[in-house]
């Protein structure tokens, strides 16, 4: 398994996969684990023998990635392997990203916002709080100190062609592209944070504001986006001006791209946005690293939005693609294992 001391790979693109462990619903129900990973870079996914004929498919089955965390890693350890590197970035001008992609249960909150312990969380915990730190551990280091720099924090949510922000009583909001092709969302809230407590305070408000009066039924927050960010900014006489943003997205639950086929009709509009979102965002990470590459901010609020973030050589990306190792899971695993795959 991958060790703290092992090499961080520093590319403008990192793509990684996470496996949960089973939870006590999978192993009572005697469910098998269909996830190996044999190095830290390879993961095998097997397929049920019923189905098929596992020879067969094996070569397709086996996937590489930068990092392949098993299920005793923890999310300090996924962190410092995915948006720690990324930090300096913003401190040098540049746009800093990192995705949770996942089919819903697989671990996407809980590596972003923070481990569960019952229907509380800890967010010091997850990726969200930990950027927090080591931003103001950065920021208080000589050569930052004296630069007159100021943090503030945004979150907020899309469903499928609207923006809530989640600091604001899930005011909506609009999204305005001006001539320049600069992406604006309309009076979203930015909270000036002094310090890892304001933050943590910030992303339990939102995580609240998330939630409220969902049943575990009827989750909403599997099938919006949520975007959490940490802006820093110079001080200057006109304004203060955008020096680095950091990104932190917990997608969609990516189950939810198939409901397309639902007799549902709602249910089949939500499906086929985070479907076209899902791929509009592949397209435009793919992009990133590669010249002369489309994107198609366009093609969805989430792409159209997170415009700057895809432009610029200084611009970086990590995706955290989140399983869940029970055979049920396996065709979600496949589909996010492909996705992933694609990504890099
Ligand atoms: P998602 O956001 O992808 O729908 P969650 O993050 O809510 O999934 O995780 C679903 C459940 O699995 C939660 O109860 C969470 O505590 C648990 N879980 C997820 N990842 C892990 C992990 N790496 N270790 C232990 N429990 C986990
Ligand atoms: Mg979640």
């Amino acid at each position: 398994p991958l060790r703290m001391s092992d090499p961080i790979v520093e590319n403008q693109i990192t793509v990684c996969v996470r496996k949960r462990p089973l939870n006590t619903k999978e192993i009572k129900k005697n469910e098998i684990d269909v996830i190996t990973i044999p190095t830290r870079e390879r993961l095998i996914l097997h397929e049920p023998k019923s189905k098929v004929d596992l020879t067969k498919y094996l070569e397709n089955l086996q996937f590489r990635f930068d990092y392949v965390f098993d299920e005793s890693t923890t999310n300090e350890m996924v962190y410092k392997f995915t948006a720690q590197p990324l930090i300096k970035t913003i401190f040098e001008g540049g746009m800093a990203t990192c995705f949770a992609y996942g089919q819903t249960g697989s671990g996407k909150t809980h590596t972003m916002g923070g481990e569960f312990k019952g229907k509380q969380q800890n967010f010091n915990s997850g990726i969200y709080g930990l950027v927090a730190r080591d931003v103001f551990q950065l920021l208080s280091t000589p050569n930052y100190r004296k630069m007159n720099l100021m943090v503030s924090s945004s979150f907020f949510e899309i469903y499928g062609k609207l923006v809530f922000d989640l600091l604001a009583k899930k005011k909506r909001l609009r999204v305005l592209e001006d001539g320049n092709q600069t992406v604006q969302i309309v009076g979203l809230s930015e909270v000036a944070v002094k310090n890892v407590d304001d933050v943590l305070d910030i992303i339990q408000r939102g995580t609240n504001e998330r939630t409220s009066g969902q049943t575990s039924a009827n989750l909403l927050s599997s099938r919006s986006h949520a975007v959490f960010q940490i802006l820093l900014r110079k001080v200057t006489g006109r304004g203060n001006k955008l020096i680095g943003k950091f990104s932190l997205i917990d997608l969609a639950g990516n189950e939810r791209g198939a409901d397309t086929f639902k007799s549902n009709r709602q249910t089949r509009i939500e499906g086929a946005d985070i479907n076209r979102s899902l791929l509009a965002l592949k397209e435009c990470i793919r992009a990133l690293g590669r010249k002369g590459v489309h994107c198609p901010f366009r093609g969805s609020k989430l792409t159209q939005i997170l415009r700057d973030s895809f432009i610029g050589d200084k611009s970086k990306t990590c995706m955290i693609a989140l399983i869940s190792p029970g055979v049920a899971s396996w065709e979600h695993s496949l589909n996010t294992l492909r996705y992933a795959d694609r990504v890099k």
